[in-house]
């Protein structure tokens, strides 16, 4: 049969959705990846689980990508004498930290020792890929300018686990150009990036918006921008209901009085009720499995028993 231009073949389509299956999307922590954000409460969101990443298949494929990349970067090293370690000989896992009871974590591509410019520095590594635009910003301005987060990350790995210089090495995926670049540890702004993770794990609602304006680009880019500028019910689930606490080594349901595994997390049950900021209206009363919201129009909608339930509240907004 003569394929229609435009049209994606089922195979292709096969493939993404094998790499689209099993996957929640949602990260049981807040990652050091992330910790640069500019947005506090783009953070929370994520921390919060309030929208589903959305990670199709092609983009998953991309990430497998720029994982098997690492591979070659460890190998390039090596082909030049550089002693790399990529993960830990006893678990078969990736060198990393946790903080603030778990909820803050993050692994490196690696350690190196022998990098040609300062043989006997321990370097902590830290692998990228680049599309030809960017790549070409980064030769330009370097990485702090350029990739604020992946500077940002490397300040915290290199505070957590006690290196005083990281060996940034990306490439051009257009081009397979190299860059290389190295980075001083910077204690003064670790320190203000932990303050911030605290800030998020510990607060019980969003942090303000970096800008009021739902079309400023940023806010156009950001994946909670319908739960942030338009006031939709987030996703259900565990991280979003007022009943959870993040605790020491995970998450705690004062309803039921358990710690939650990451499967009962993202199921949530039917006791589940919104943290209150998540929704539009203004609390007028609540009692111990309901809560009464208002709204300007004078309308009002409840919230649990004798009301709606977080999924039939957040059904209806689809379908409005
Ligand atoms: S939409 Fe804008 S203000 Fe809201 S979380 Fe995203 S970046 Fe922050
Ligand atoms: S009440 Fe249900 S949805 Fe809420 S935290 Fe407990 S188990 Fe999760």
């Amino acid at each position: 049969m003569a394929k229609v231009p435009g049209q994606l073949s089922p195979t292709v389509q096969a493939i993404y959705d094998a790499y689209e299956g099993g996957r929640s999307g949602f990260r049981p922590h807040l990652g050091a990846s992330l910790i640069g954000r500019e947005c506090e409460r783009e953070l929370w969101y994520s921390f919060r689980w309030c929208t589903i990443p959305d990670h199709n298949g092609r983009m998953l494929r991309l990430f497998e990508t720029g994982q098997k990349e690492e591979e070659r970067f460890i190998e390039n090293l090596r082909s030049v004498g550089v002693e790399v370690h990529d993960h830990d000989e006893e678990t078969g896992r990736q060198f990393g930290f946790t903080d603030f009871g778990g909820h803050f974590a993050g692994s490196i591509d690696g350690a190196a020792l022998g990098i040609i410019e300062a043989p006997k520095t321990w370097h902590l590594l830290e692998f990228k890929t680049y599309n030809d635009r960017r790549f070409e910003l980064l030769k330009k301005h370097g990485v702090e300018i350029t990739s604020p987060e992946h500077h940002a990350q490397m300040v915290i790995y290199m505070d957590y686990m006690g290196f005083k210089r990281a060996f940034y090495l990306a490439v051009n995926k257009n081009s397979d150009e190299l860059y290389a670049e190295r980075i001083k540890a910077d204690p003064t702004y670790a320190v203000l990036l932990k303050d911030k993770a605290r800030r998020i794990i510990t607060a019980d609602r969003p942090q303000p918006r970096i800008s009021e304006d739902p079309a400023w680009w940023k806010c156009k880019c950001c994946e909670h921008h319908v739960a942030c500028h338009e006031g939709s019910p987030p996703e259900v689930n565990c991280r979003t209901c007022l009943h959870s606490t993040p605790v020491d080594g995970g998450w705690r349901c004062e309803k039921h009085g358990q710690v939650l595994s990451y499967q009962e997390q993202l199921r949530g049950c039917s006791d589940h009720l919104y943290i209150p900021y998540l929704l539009p209206g203004k609390v007028i009363d609540a009692g111990d499995d309901w809560v009464d919201y208002g709204f300007e129009d004078g309308m009002s909608i409840r919230n649990g028993r004798g009301g709606l339930s977080s999924r039939q509240i957040r059904a209806r907004d689809a379908a409005a």
